[in-house]
C-alpha cells in the first residue's frame, strides 16, 4: 500500500505523452526508407545517417527549450561481426539531462535500426514503424515530457544502433557505462511497444510485458553457487526493477498492466537490455502483449493474400503512449529516489531472529526494510528505519527472505536490494 502511494506522488505531476507528436516521430522515421544499420550515412533524406541526426535533432530542440538541460552526445565504435562482415560503424545518439549526480543514472533506449526479411539487406524499404521507430518515439516523448525538471540521478535517453546487426548499439553504451564509471540505477529497453494487434489478429491492449532475468548473466558459477545457497533467483536488480514497474502502474493507474515476464527475453530471443544485464546493471525489456510476426523483419510485400511489412497503420498510438507514461513514471521516481542499497547482510543462523545490516547511501532519509515467507511472491512486510541496521524478531531467516530499499527526502523509493551472506 505505502509502495503503490509512493509511486502515485512520482506519477502524478507529469503530463501525459502525445499520441499527436509519436505518430508524428513513427512517420518521420519511416520516412527515412530504410535506417538498417549498413545503410547509407552521407544521403540527408534516406537512411541511416539521416535519421540519427534527425534524432539528435530532437534532442538539441528539447534541449533549448528548456534552457540547455539535456545535453546531446553521439558515441561510436566499429563493430565486426557475421552479420557485417565487412565491419560497421555503429553509433549511438544520447540525450542526457544531468541531474544533481553526475555520475548515476537512469537509461531509456530503444534502437532506430530496421532491417526486412533478409538481416543482410541495407537498401531495400524497411519502415520498422513498430519495431523500433515505436520505442525510439517513446524515448524522445520521455524526453519532451522530463525536460526541466530536477532529479538526483541523470537521465540517458539512448537511441541505439546495430540492434539487428548483434546488439552492438546497446554493448557501446553499456561498456562506456562502465568505462566511464557510471552508477548504473536502471535501464529500461523498448523494442516493439506500439501494436496492439498480434499475429492472426488476436488483439490484446490490456498489458505489456515486461521482461527481467532471474539468473544473474553477470554471476559467475563461484557466486551462482552461494546465490543457490541464500535464494533470492526471483529478487535480482532486474526482477527487482521489473517488480517495482508492476507496482508503479499497480491499481490501473495508466490503464495497462504490467505482466511481469519471468524470462530475460521472448523465448530463445535477445534485445538491448541484454549487455547492461552482463555488467550487472538492472535492466528490463518492454514489448507488446501480442507480437505479429508478419509485421516483423519482412520485405514488404502481399503473399496469398497476407500483407507483409512492419508497417505504421498496423500500429495503436493509444497503446504506445501507455507505455511511455509507464516509462516516464519509473524514470521519473528511480532518479528522484536515492541509489538501491550496495549490498544488505542478512544473519539468524539458530535464531528465532533475522539481523539485517546494510551500508548507508548518499542522499538516504530513511530506508524501507522489505520481508516475505519463502513462499510468497511479494514482501508481505515492511518496516521504515533511519539507521543502517534493524533486527526483525520472531522472523526466522531459514523461512524468510529480506530486502532493502533506499528512500530519498521527496519519499521517492530506490529498487530492493535482496538480502544475502
Ligand atoms: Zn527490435
Amino acid at each position: 500500500m505505502i509502495l503503490s502511494l509512493i509511486a502515485a506522488s512520482a506519477a502524478a505531476s507529469l503530463p501525459s505523452p502525445s499520441t499527436t507528436r509519436m505518430r508524428s516521430d513513427v512517420a518521420t522515421l519511416v520516412g527515412f526508407g530504410t535506417r538498417h544499420t549498413a545503410s547509407t550515412t552521407s544521403d540527408p533524406r534516406r537512411g541511416i545517417g539521416a535519421a540519427r541526426n534527425w534524432a539528435a535533432a530532437q534532442f538539441e530542440q528539447i534541449g533549448r527549450r528548456c534552457g540547455g538541460c539535456i545535453k546531446v552526445e553521439r558515441i561510436e565504435r566499429r563493430f565486426t561481426g557475421p552479420r557485417a562482415p565487412g565491419g560497421v560503424v555503429v553509433e549511438d545518439v544520447l540525450g542526457i539531462q544531468p541531474g544533481r549526480d553526475p555520475n548515476r543514472v537512469v537509461i531509456v533506449g530503444a534502437h532506430i535500426d530496421s532491417r526486412v526479411t533478409d538481416v543482410m539487406d541495407a537498401t531495400s524499404d524497411a519502415p520498422g514503424a513498430n519495431d523500433d521507430a515505436s520505442g525510439v518515439a517513446l524515448v524522445l516523448e520521455a524526453a519532451r515530457n522530463l525536460a526541466g525538471r530536477q532529479f538526483d540521478a541523470t537521465i540517458v535517453y539512448a537511441i541505439f544502433s546495430g540492434e539487428e546487426q548483434g546488439l552492438w548499439g546497446a554493448t557501446l553504451l553499456a561498456e562506456t557505462a562502465k568505462a566511464r564509471g557510471w552508477q548504473v540505477s536502471a535501464m529500461l529497453n523498448n523494442d516493439i511497444v506500439g501494436n496492439t494487434v498480434g499475429q492472426g489478429g488476436v488483439r490484446e491492449s490490456r498489458w505489456v510485458r515486461v521482461f527481467s532475468e532471474g539468473i544473474r548473466a553477470s554471476e559467475d558459477n563461484p557466486a551462482q553457487l552461494v546465490r543457490r545457497g541464500n535464494g533470492g533467483e526471483d529478487d535480482g536488480p532486474s526482477r527487482a526493477l521489473a517488480k517495482a514497474i508492476d507496482g508503479i502502474a499497480a491499481k490501473g493507474r495508466f490503464g495497462l498492466d504490467v505482466f511481469i515476464d519471468r524470462r530475460p527475453d521472448r523465448f530463445g530471443r535477445g534485445g538491448d537490455h541484454e549487455p547492461f544485464l552482463k555488467l550487472g546493471y538492472p535492466a528490463v525489456r518492454f514489448s507488446v502483449a501480442n507480437e505479429n510476426w508478419d509485421a516483423q523483419h519482412q520485405d514488404l510485400r502481399t503473399d496469398r493474400g497476407v500483407v507483409y511489412g512492419d508497417t505504421i497503420d498496423r500500429m495503436d498510438f493509444g497503446y504506445l503512449a501507455k507505455v511511455t507514461a509507464i516509462n516516464m513514471a519509473t524514470l521519473a521516481r528511480l532518479a528522484a529516489a536515492p541509489a538501491a542499497p550496495n549490498s544488505v547482510t542478512i544473519k539468524g543462523a539458530l535464531s528465532r531472529d533475522t539481523d539485517v545490516s546494510w551500508p548507508a547511501v548518499p542522499g538516504a532519509s530513511r530506508y524501507r526494510v522489505s520481508w516475505r515467507r519463502t513462499d510468497a511472491a511479494d514482501w508481505t512486510a515492511c518496516r521504515e528505519v533511519t539507521g543502517t541496521s534493524t533486527i526483525l524478531s520472531q522472523t526466522p531467516v531459514d523461512d524468510h527472505f529480506v530486502g532493502v530499499s533506499a528512500i530519498g527526502r521527496d519519499g521517492a523509493e530506490s529498487l530492493v536490494t535482496f538480502g544475502g551472506r
